[in-house]
Formats: C-alpha cells, sequence, structure tokens
C-alpha cells in the first residue's frame, strides 16, 4: 500500500490565500458582533507576529492553530505565547 506524503486534512485548509484571509477580515470588521482593536494595535499584533518563531506559513499561530490577521482583530483575544503575551493588551 503506497502512502501519501501529504496531510489531506491540512493541505486543504493550512494554505490560505490572501483573498480568503481578506474575507474573513470584512466579514468581521462589517459585524457589529465583535469588538476590534485600533488599526494601531493592530499593526503592533501583527508585526510581533511576523518576528515571531511560533507563525507558521506567515498566517498560523502554532500554539492556538488561529490565522493571526484575524486573531489580532479582536479585542478579547490574546497571544497564547507560553511565559508571556508579546501582544500589548
Ligand atoms: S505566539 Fe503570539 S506573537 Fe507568536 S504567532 Fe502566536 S499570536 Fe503571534
Amino acid at each position: 500500500m503506497a502512502y501519501s506524503r501529504v496531510c489531506k486534512g491540512c493541505s486543504a485548509d493550512i494554505n490560505l490565500s490572501s483573498e480568503n484571509i481578506n474575507r474573513m477580515i470584512d466579514e468581521i470588521v462589517n459585524s457589529e458582533n465583535f469588538k476590534l482593536v485600533s488599526e494601531e494595535a493592530y499593526e503592533f499584533r501583527l508585526q510581533q507576529c511576523r518576528n515571531c518563531i511560533c507563525l507558521d506559513y506567515g498566517t498560523t499561530c502554532k500554539h492556538c492553530g488561529c490565522i493571526v490577521q484575524v486573531r489580532a482583530l479582536l479585542k478579547d483575544k490574546g497571544c497564547p505565547h507560553p511565559g508571556a503575551s508579546r501582544w500589548k493588551s
């Protein structure tokens, strides 16, 4: 029996296009169901993620599995880095 080297479960989900991410961001921004951080805080959070060794594929936090471009928008979400958050809250 031949085994595939590609994880079907992950391959479809982890490689999100910027269009898909932007669509998720637009849905959140245009919804009244979420409290959002300021643009300044959002950029700070993303910069921290870009410089973090825990960021996979440029999109995914390896601790929570979240798409950081989405998670960083949400005021009630924090950075799950072990020991200490890399985001100011
Ligand atoms: S641990 Fe924090 S800073 Fe690092 S990728 Fe995850 S959310 Fe971003």
